[in-house]
């Protein structure tokens, strides 16, 4: 939960906030779960957020607010927004630790230069003084010579203080960064890293290496949630995503796209080629009896629909997911379990 809707909680206006997010729930029919819940609290407490707007668009358009839709709504916004927060949390402390660099080597310059002060006036004072005036003069060098170097002792100290948190830091935030790319639920990348690699790929226009785009589909999958439950379904999600991961390893691409779709790409390959191993990966599938893994019942199996397409020479990211996903759907309406290039249906229908 962010920050506001935390503190809001906790004010005098609390269950005012949490009486109008009951209320607005049972008006639109929504059971009060604890993630629903938190979603409303968004709803009251935050309505300019692009949760709470994306649950009001819902609303407006007649849609009902399925369990499904609450927990795809908590995915792809209540994990974000506490990403953001801890960036933003990350990015505050490297800020005060840089700060304290800062003032640590102002602090050495000070000391320097009251340092080169002493030696200056010490030096001032040489001209024809007696030997004791001389020796009183070498102690206070003495002692300015400890004090500098106490103060640099302690100075490396704070440095290397100072350079063991910026590390920590920086370790943390390559691990925020990795989590933002990745799908918790696969460990396959997620949706934006693979749309941020399609549009790279899709920027250059060199037409001596080829790119190809698979979206794969997993076929009847509602029916086998509703048969043995989202947490088996949850399974079966990791076992195809561990499949696509084997042939998906880099300079290929696997990631989940969303709900049970999944994207791959394969740079320097033709569809032609990418076809033969998306073949073997869904034989492999469909071949392989599911077990549920805590009382080892016979799940039968599930089978994945898939469509192709290789990209033409200055084509966007867009068209190119758009006629890979027509030949996914292809695939659907010609029976599942299948694998379609959209090159041969495209030639089918010039030839038509
Ligand atoms: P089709 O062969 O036409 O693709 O049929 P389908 O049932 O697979 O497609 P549909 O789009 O009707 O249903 C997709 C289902 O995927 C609905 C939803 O419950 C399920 N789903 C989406 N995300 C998840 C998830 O993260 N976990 C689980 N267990 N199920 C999910
Ligand atoms: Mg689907
Ligand atoms: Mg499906």
């Amino acid at each position: 939960m962010n920050n506001d809707i935390e503190i809001s909680i906790r004010s005098p206006n609390a269950y005012a906030l949490a009486g109008e997010a009951l209320r607005l729930m049972q008006e639109h029919g929504v059971w009060p779960t604890p993630l629903n819940y938190e979603l409303w609290l968004y709803v009251v407490g935050e309505p300019e957020c692009a949760l709470a707007q994306e649950i009001h668009r819902l609303i407006a358009a007649g849609e009902t607010i399925t369990e499904d839709v609450s927990e795809s709504l908590a995915t792809k916004f209540i994990a974000r927004m506490k990403l953001n927060d801890e960036v933003r949390d990350a990015g505050l402390k490297l800020t005060r630790e840089l700060a304290s660099i800062t003032e640590v080597i102002s602090d050495a310059q000070k000391t320097q230069r009251s340092y080169s002060e002493t030696l200056q006036s010490a030096r001032d004072s040489m001209a024809g003084v007696d030997i004791s005036a001389l020796q009183k003069l070498v102690d206070s060098l003495s002692e300015a010579t400890t004090t500098v170097l106490d103060h640099h002792a302690s100075l490396e100290n704070r440095l290397s203080d100072s350079s063991r948190e910026v590390n920590r830091l920086r370790k943390h935030l390559d691990q925020v960064r990795m989590e933002a790319m990745t799908d918790a639920l696969t460990n396959l990348a997620n949706r934006k890293s693979f749309d941020e690699a399609l549009d790279g790929h899709c920027e250059h226009d060199d037409v001596s290496t080829p790119l190809s785009l698979a979206v794969i589909d997993i076929d009847h999958f509602k029916r086998f949630n509703d048969t043995w439950g989202h947490q088996t379904g949850d399974q079966v999600l990791r076992y195809v995503a561990s499949v696509l991961a084997r042939i998906g390893r880099p300079p290929r691409m696997a990631a989940r796209y969303g709900g049970e779709e999944f994207g791959l790409l394969f740079p320097g390959e033709t569809s032609a080629q990418v076809e033969r191993l998306l073949n073997e990966a869904r034989q492999e599938i469909a071949s392989r009896v599911l077990k549920r893994r805590s009382t080892n019942e016979d799940l039968g199996t599930v089978t994945i629909s898939v469509g192709v397409a290789q990209r033409q020479y200055g084509e966007d990211s867009f068209d190119l997911l758009d006629r890979a996903d027509k030949a996914l759907y292809h695939s659907k309406n010609a029976g599942r379990n299948r694998v379609t290039l959209a090159e041969a249906l495209e030639s089918n229908s010039n030839a038509a």
